[in-house]
């Protein structure tokens, strides 16, 4: 799960500085990367890509959609000789607020093509549904037994979002396909796991790989958190992973953190830190059934290792539905079974796993 802490002094190879420092940071021929600020949001900032071409920019993602990020990347575009006139394109990498709606915004304002994958729709229609009366989330909580913090949830907010911010996009990204951008070909790779429609693109002439949030430098994308809920969003994510560790190594263009130098080498990382916490899920169900929520308790968090208790009250959701993940994952693997109960899913060890 995230954490703002070890970001916090990352710095990134193209500027020389930490990663979030404002600037149109030049990461490689015609390519420049621009952090924009995500206030009141423990990752600090999202690192937005443009792409020059003869005839105008390609955006890989856009930021979130307030009037400081707005700002910002006007400013450091003018940097690089640019305006928001001449965006032809935003490639976005899935559909959470940091990525998309910045995108939705200058794309409607100014005519550039948005695009997104395919399997952010059902969330973008859940979003848009008239008779939605609380937040999906909510029942994702109570699925994974953490009741109390769905309470606290709801009783924090609940307001419907602006739905200027989430009308669909211009394109659909369906399957693994290319996409010219001026002389360039990035391959477009769908990554389920984070989000049901997260997409990457790779441009393997260059050795660049724009990761969105599928591949972190210092921090591991959230699981989990997505609505409509998916069956299996782990193993989704795991055979993401083992489908970029596929590609050609690259060097890691993140959303959040700084440029790294080896995909192959951070995948790895990722799948080795999941496998682990499949292993004391496991050991924590072997014994007595347990929901995400209990079993999220006897598990340490963040690379501090901090305790679920200190952890805050949106980490704590995040974490009650990226355990309920991983245990989902051990029934598909048929290590667990589960029994869905008014407490929430409960999950035991199957007798064999042991
Ligand atoms: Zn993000």
């Amino acid at each position: 799960m995230t954490t703002s802490t070890p970001t916090a002094y990352a710095v990134s190879p193209d500027s020389g500085e930490h990663w979030s420092k404002e600037g149109a940071w030049r990461v490689a021929e015609g390519i420049h990367r621009i952090p924009l600020p995500l206030p009141m949001d423990g990752l600090k900032a999202i690192n937005v890509y443009v792409i020059e071409t003869a005839d105008g920019l390609t955006l890989v993602d856009g930021g979130w959609a307030i009037e400081v990020a707005r700002d910002l990347l006007e400013r450091c575009l003018r940097q690089v000789g640019y305006g928001f006139g001449d965006i032809r394109r935003f490639l976005v990498t899935h559909v959470h607020r940091d990525h998309f709606t910045m995108a939705t915004v200058l794309g409607h304002e100014y005519g550039a093509d948005v695009a997104l994958g395919l399997g952010e729709k059902p969330a973008l229609e859940l979003l848009n549904d008239p008779t939605l009366d609380e937040s999906p989330f909510l029942d994702v909580l109570r699925t994974a037994g953490a009741h109390e913090i769905a309470e606290l949830w709801a009783a924090g907010g609940g307001e419907r979002p602006d739905m200027s911010m989430w009308i669909l996009p211009d394109t659909w990204l369906d399957g693994d396909h290319e996409i010219p951008v001026g002389t360039r070909v990035l391959d477009a790779v769908h990554t389920p796991g984070h989000t049901p429609g997260h997409y990457v693109f790779a441009e393997k002439q260059a050795g660049l790989l724009f990761a969105g949030d599928h591949v972190l430098p210092t921090i591991t994308p959230s699981i989990g958190f997505t609505v409509p809920p998916t069956p299996d969003p782990l193993g989704d994510f795991m055979g993401s992973l083992t489908k970029v560790r596929a590609l050609p190594d690259l060097q890691v263009l993140p959303a959040h953190g700084p440029v790294a130098p080896s995909s192959h080498a951070r995948v790895d990382e990722l799948l080795a830190f999941h496998d682990r916490r499949l292993e004391l899920s496991l050991a924590a169900i072997a014994d007595a059934p347990g929901t995400g929520f209990d079993v999220a308790h006897q598990l340490a968090w963040t690379r501090h290792e901090k305790a679920y208790d200190e952890l805050d009250l949106f980490s704590q959701g995040l974490a009650a539905m990226e355990t309920k993940a991983h245990l989902e994952l051990l029934v598909a693997r048929g290590q667990a079974t589960r029994q869905e109960t008014e407490a929430g899913v409960l999950f035991q060890a199957a007798p064999t796993s042991a």
